[in-house]
Order: C-alpha cells, then sequence, then structure tokens
C-alpha cells in the first residue's frame, strides 16, 4: 500500500466523489479520446438512440470510471457500476442486466476479469439485448431467450490485450487513456485545490505534478498530503519549497519515485550487476509476487527508461544508475 500507488486507497475514497468532474468539458486532458466520445455522444443524442459500447483501457488512476460517469451524465441517464471479479455467476449479471432501464450505462471495472461463463451471456446482451436462459436439465432442457433493454456497456481495463477477442469485438468504440503531461497535471491539482480549498502555487503545483507519475489520481493524493504538511509545519500555503520539502519528507523523489521502486532498481543493479535478471528471480530477491512487478512496479519505471524488459530477463539502464546516483554501468567484456 504506498502512497504513489495509482490505484484507489481507502483515504481517496472520501474525497473521489467530490473530486471527480462530472462534465466532459471539466475532464482534463485526453483530448483524443474526449474528442471521440463527444461526436459519438452527441450523434447518438441526434438520433435518439441508445450510445453503442465503449472499451476505455490504459493504466489505473487514469479516469476510466470518471468517463463512465461523464458519459451517463452526458447522454442523461443513471449509471450502474460493478467490476469484473464482482460479477461471479451468470446469474448475477443476469440480474444486473434486467434491472436497466433503456439507455443506462452499465459500467464494468476490471472487464478482463470476468469468468468465461459470464462472458458468454454478455455477448448476446451486447449484440442482441437479449439474455439466454437454460430451464432444466438433461434432454429436457428448454433455452429461452428474454429481452433486455438497450443499454450502453462501458468496460474498463488496463490492457486491451488482455480482453479475448470476441469480447473487443462487441465494442464499438475502443479508446486509450495515456499518462497526463505535467501541465495537465498543473490543471488537475489547480482544480482540486480550488474544491479542496487549499492555497496553491503555480510553480507548488509543478512540483507535484512532476512527481505524481503522469496519474490524476497520484496527484490528488500528494496534494491532500502535502496540504497537511504545509498547514502543519508552513503556514498553509504550498508554495515550490513547502512541496518539494513535503515530498522530501514523504520520501516520494523529483520524478515520483519511492523507496520501493528504488529498491527494486537497487536489487537489479547491487546483486545481479543491472541485470538481465528473470522476472520470477527478481521477484523472490524483492519478496514480492511477479504479478505486482509486472503490473504495478515496472510500467512506471519502464515508461521513465529506467527498466527495459529484455528477452533474457529485467535490465537497469544508465539511466536508473544516473537517478540513484550511482557510477554508470560498466559496459560488459565482449
Ligand atoms: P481509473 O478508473 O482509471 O482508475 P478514476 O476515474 O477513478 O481512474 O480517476 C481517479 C481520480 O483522478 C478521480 O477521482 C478524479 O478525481 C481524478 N481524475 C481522473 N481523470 C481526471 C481528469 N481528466 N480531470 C480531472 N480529474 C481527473
Amino acid at each position: 500500500d504506498r502512497l504513489i500507488s495509482a490505484s484507489a486507497r481507502a483515504e481517496d475514497l472520501e474525497t473521489d466523489f467530490s473530486l471527480r468532474p462530472r462534465r466532459l468539458e471539466e475532464y482534463i486532458g485526453q483530448e483524443k479520446v474526449k474528442e471521440t466520445i463527444s461526436i459519438f455522444i452527441q450523434a447518438a443524442r441526434e438520433r435518439g438512440e441508445v450510445l453503442d459500447h465503449v472499451l476505455l483501457f490504459g493504466p489505473p488512476g487514469l479516469g476510466k470510471t470518471t468517463l463512465a460517469n461523464i458519459i451517463a451524465c452526458e447522454m442523461g441517464v443513471s449509471i450502474r457500476t460493478t467490476s469484473g471479479p464482482a460479477i461471479e455467476r451468470p446469474g448475477d449479471l443476469a440480474a444486473i442486466l434486467t434491472n436497466l432501464a433503456r439507455g443506462d450505462v452499465l459500467f464494468i471495472d476490471e472487464v478482463h476479469r470476468l469468468s468465461r461463463t459470464v462472458e458468454e451471456v454478455l455477448y448476446p446482451a451486447m449484440e442482441d439485448y437479449a439474455l439466454d436462459i437454460v430451464i432444466g436439465k438433461g434432454p429436457g432442457a428448454r433455452s429461452l431467450r428474454l429481452d433486455l433493454p438497450r443499454f450502453t456497456l462501458v468496460g474498463a481495463t488496463t490492457r486491451a490485450g488482455l480482453l479475448t477477442s470476441p469480447l473487443r469485438d462487441r465494442f464499438g468504440v475502443i479508446s486509450r487513456l495515456e499518462y497526463y503531461r505535467p501541465e495537465e497535471l498543473v490543471q488537475v491539482i489547480t482544480r482540486t485545490a480550488g474544491i479542496l480549498g487549499v492555497e496553491i502555487t503555480r510553480e507548488g503545483s509543478l512540483e507535484i505534478a512532476g512527481r505524481s507519475r503522469g496519474t490524476p489520481r497520484v496527484a490528488n493524493r500528494l496534494l491532500k498530503r502535502v496540504r497537511d504538511y504545509a498547514q502543519v509545519r508552513a503556514g498553509g500555503v504550498i508554495t515550490l519549497e513547502v512541496a518539494a520539502e513535503a515530498l522530501r519528507f514523504f520520501e516520494v523523489d523529483p520524478l515520483g519515485l519511492d523507496n520501493s521502486d528504488r529498491n527494486l532498481l537497487l536489487t537489479i543493479i547491487k546483486k545481479f550487476e543491472g541485470g538481465p535478471v528473470g522476472l520470477d528471480t527478481l521477484a523472490a530477491a524483492t519478496s514480492e509476487e511477479a504479478d505486482t512487478l509486472e503490473d504495478v512496479y515496472e510500467p512506471y519505471l519502464i515508461q521513465l527508461g529506467m527498466l527495459a524488459r529484455t528477452p533474457r530477463g529485467r535490465v537497469a539502464t544508465q539511466l536508473a544508475y544516473k537517478h540513484l546516483g550511482l557510477e554508470s554501468k560498466p559496459t560488459p567484456k565482449q
């Protein structure tokens, strides 16, 4: 459970609701995605039709749930939120689907984690707005088709490649969310500071933005922590100095790495001479699950160019040596 984690933590839940933009025009960044979705919404509205299914993919904390809520709001419909692992049996999905009203948004987070049997119920629901129910067992079993109201499925996943192709093919729009640029995160931070009533300078926001790993969720969380620090130690206003001092105190470095990130890089460098080292070996050496390394630690380090995945394993790059203040990697002898 890390301060810079991109997934929701307990402390986010109390403010998540008030900090979420409600309308598309309030949603910062992701210009391409916003444009696509707004055209799509306008077209459906003008024709009085239900919006086609939307798949959003991208790393956690970038605003997929927010966007699903905005889509419902812009279409003037209700939203029902659930997640892949929460729908355990086909009957659970059937219960949700039969309770939707025409046009409603059904948001399924982690849609790649639906079980096979549940997914099979979803296909006719998405395509024909129908539910196929089998009554009875054995030779007397009959299949019954139940009509469903037209609805919009908004699915979210970290990588589109995790979906089975029959599921992926049933989405009309597939949009990829990108990491935010510091300038966009400054806008997120400024907006949040306004809502929370926090005084912050532009340089202060930029300092927090630079350490937020391209992720609005992290930016908002760091802002809240820095606000506490500023209030207790520095008279309340978040300036560049206060932000830098607070984040040093919370051990989030200028690129947004925390101790766990630094330990991972140090392990590769000190124990494995900079790599390559296999994922499982690395997992054992850092006492982490291989999946956690791959899904949680690596994406940002790779994005920064400090870690490389090679066919022979993970490698710490020169940039990692430099960032950790170590002598550069010896070039391998031929
Ligand atoms: P995801 O579903 O991708 O994990 P969320 O939609 O839960 O991400 O976003 C996390 C938080 O970040 C939200 O509570 C919201 O306050 C903020 N956020 C995300 N995207 C934006 C955005 N484009 N503009 C402003 N705030 C955003």
